[in-house]
Order: C-alpha cells, then structure tokens, then sequence
C-alpha cells in the first residue's frame, strides 16, 4: 500500500466501488481499503433495486437473481393491492445477486487502476489544520498512516469515518429499521413479483417483504423500528410468527441482520477534504430503506467531484460543496426529502386507515394513473388525508 493517494476512500460498497472507478477514470491514483476478507460478503440486503440502475451501470445478466415486473402490497386486513410498473416505480426492476454484484463494482475499478486492500480498516482520521488529509489503517498486522488529497467517507450505515472528523452522523433509534433476513426455498411465489406486507401485528413501522430470488426462493424479511423492538417482539419474533402463517413449508438456508437508517441525510456531506457517500451519510430511502443505487450515484458523483477539486489544487469543504448542491438539487435527494415526509405520514397510520387507503386504491382507474389523480381520489374516500397531505412540500 502506498502512503500517498489522490483519493482513499473507506469502504468496498457500491458507493465506494463506484467512486473509486470515478477516480481512476479521471486519470487520479485511488485506493479503496475494506475491512471484511471478501467484498460482498456477508450479504445485509434485500438486493432489490429500481429499472434505474441501468442509467448507471451496465447490467451483466449474471449480477441478477430475479427480473421483477411487478409488486403487490398488502393491507393489515389481507388486501391485496397489486402494482402495475408504473405504480410500483422503484419496486420494479431486479433483485440483485449481491455477493456477485458488489465484488464486480470492485473488479471494474481495480482493473481501470484502482488499488484495492481487503482485511484492511481504518481506524482513525489524520486531520492536519482542521482538514482532513488520510487515514489510520490496520491492515496484515500493520498500522500504517495513508495520506490523500481527499478521503471518501463510503463506510455504510455503521459509518465511524466521520463521526472522527467531527461530524454528528448519530441516528435516533426510533428512525433505525433493525432488520432480519432469511434466504428461503421450497416457496410457492411468482417469481417475477416482490410482495410487502404492512400492519402493526406484522411489522409495527416497518413492513415485511418477499423478494424473488428466482424459482421458489425469496429473500423474506423484516425491518422494524428500533424503538418498538422489546422482549419478545423482536423482528426475529415478528418474522417467525409472519412465515408460521403464510410460508410454513419455506426452508431457512440463510439468516442476517442489520439496520437501515430512515432518517433525513446529514446536513451537510462535505468537510475540508472530506466527502460522505451512500448509506454513511444516511442516503437510503427512509421508506423503502432502499440505497444501493443511491450510494451508486453518490460514489459516482463523489468520485468525480474529488477529481475536479483535486485538478484545481482547492479540496476545501467550499470547493467540495459542489458534491453536496449537486445530490441535493438531483431526483434522488428531491425524492428523499419527499419521501422522509411521507414516511413521518404513514407510520402514525393506524391499520384501520391504512386498509382505508389500500381499499381506496383499489378502486382507481389505473388506466389515467398519475399522481394528481390519486391525490385527488385518495383524499375524496379518505378527507382525513387531506391534513396530513397539505404538510407536503
Ligand atoms: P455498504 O454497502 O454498507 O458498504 C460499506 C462498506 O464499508 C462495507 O463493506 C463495510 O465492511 C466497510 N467498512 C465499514 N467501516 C469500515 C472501516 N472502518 N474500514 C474499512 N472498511 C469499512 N438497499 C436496496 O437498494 N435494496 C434493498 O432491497 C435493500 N435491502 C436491505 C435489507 C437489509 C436487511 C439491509 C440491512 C439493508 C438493505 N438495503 C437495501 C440497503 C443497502 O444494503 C445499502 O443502502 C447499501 O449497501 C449502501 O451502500 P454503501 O456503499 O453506502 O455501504
């Protein structure tokens, strides 16, 4: 390992992959430092993610467990909403292969030049006059320092690279999902069709899921608010209790864990030298919990930011705020903010109202779906929608 860099950055996710090729591309040296053996794995995922993401890499068939055409919700009172591809929008698209994906992502930005270190952590910052300028990593029993013009904060939801350099990245229980996950088979699915299952004796502020992974086999799991998990209503409780009823000849052949954030992002990503990516600076949907292709976008554009600041000879936070306005003014930091409003909404939903909408939705004609119209005919079966909707900007 070098000690120098253009660019380190902290974290073999897809925003650190992303951003390391970006680097690289832009004709800068990179190095990429993870802390697990294998890129990949062990996989905390749902893998499902949007027909967009194609806007942002070139799918290679063997990434993909399952292409998805459509989606079903269902109501705490059974119901059953079936989404076309044009309601379901990002819950349509392909239920990834993680463990293949993100080792590729890696593979493509090493092979353009990137270095890349496995079993290797950070451990603290190096901040010199207020900027940050590298990293402590342990790595092969070593501890070596690595300098670099900018360092890239890609470290995921359980990021610590920038709470060392001063930034609050703290997220309130009550807007951490605390997952569990089984990969199971000898399912009967569709499997061209993801399922969400909502209610408060389902998954109270959270929801189930079942996402195909191909012929009889789903990822089906659980995320919960953190701060409705107690004894004996755990999501592992909630999930078991969930499969008992509507898979009980599903076999178990994998089990994981993990938290989401559905919080808003930090407020501020950048610091002297210093860029936050994807999931570390609480970048996944706050309803979906979905941020793959966001941490995809943001490593991207961090990447190429961190090259252009660098190429000027100015890496400060005024130079690196270009990063910040850009993800804030695209779609997807529009659709974030949107999309925390809507999920402050519908978690104080009771089921009752929730059947209420679902039902409601059902009766639309989704021949003239768009979203006036069901703003509109949602409000005119449920006035009571109309307080909570007037608060959304
Ligand atoms: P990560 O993929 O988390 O990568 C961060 C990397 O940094 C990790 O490999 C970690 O080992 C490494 N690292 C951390 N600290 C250090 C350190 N100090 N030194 C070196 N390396 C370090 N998103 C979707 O889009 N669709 C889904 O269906 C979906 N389902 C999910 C289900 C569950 C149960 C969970 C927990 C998450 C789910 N997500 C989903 C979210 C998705 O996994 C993340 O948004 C995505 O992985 C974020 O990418 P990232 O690159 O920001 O971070």
């Amino acid at each position: 390992m070098q000690s120098n860099y253009n660019v380190l950055i902290i974290g073999g996710g897809p925003g650190g992959a992303m951003a390391g090729k970006a680097v690289v591309d832009a004709g800068l040296s990179c190095c990429i430092i993870e802390k697990r053996p294998a890129i990949g794995a062990p996989v905390r995922c749902a893998e499902g993610v949007g027909h967009e993401i194609s806007e942002l890499v070139d799918l290679d068939p063997k990434w993909i467990s399952s292409k998805i055409n459509g989606a079903q919700l269902v109501a705490p009172d059974g119901q059953i909403l079936e989404l076309n591809p044009e309601m379901a929008g990002n819950e349509v698209g392909y239920v990834l292969d993680r463990k293949i994906f993100d080792r590729e992502l890696v593979w493509k930005a090493a092979n353009a030049g990137c270095d890349v270190f496995v079993k290797s952590r950070a451990s603290s910052a190096i901040i010199k006059n207020g900027k940050v300028c590298g990293a402590i990593i342990e790595t092969g029993g070593k501890t070596l320092e690595v300098h670099a013009d900018v360092v890239i904060a890609a470290d995921g939801v359980e990021s610590k690279f920038a709470r060392w350099c001063g930034i609050d990245t703290t997220v309130p229980v009550a807007e951490i999902e605390t997952c569990v996950q089984y990969l199971m088979t000898n399912l009967d699915i569709d499997p061209g069709l993801n399922s969400f299952y909502l209610g408060r004796e389902v998954a109270p502020e959270g929801y189930v899921w079942i996402f195909s992974k191909g012929e009889r086999t789903a990822n089906v799991g659980i995320g919960i608010s953190g701060k409705m998990c107690r004894d004996g209503k755990r999501p592992k409780d909630y999930l078991d209790a969930f499969i008992a009823e509507h898979l009980p000849n599903g076999k178990i052949i994998e089990l994981i864990v993990g938290g989401v954030s559905a919080c808003k992002p930090l407020e501020c990503t950048v610091a002297d030298g210093l860029i936050i990516v994807g999931d570390a600076a609480r970048l996944s949907d706050p309803i979906t919990g979905g941020g793959i292709i966001n941490a995809m976008y943001t490593g991207k554009l961090a990447g190429e930011v961190a090259a252009e600041c660098i190429a000027s000879g100015d890496c400060s936070k005024k130079a690196l705020m270009k990063y910040d306005v850009a993800w804030r003014d695209s779609k997807m930091g529009r659709g974030l903010k949107r999309n925390y409003q809507v999920k402050e909404i519908f978690i104080k939903l009771k089921d009752e109202k929730l059947n209420s909408i679902v039902n409601s939705v059902n009766k639309l004609d989704m021949e003239i779906f768009d979203t006036k119209y069901l703003i509109r005919e949602l409000v005119k079966y449920n006035p009571w929608l109309l307080k909570d909707i007037g608060t959304l900007r």
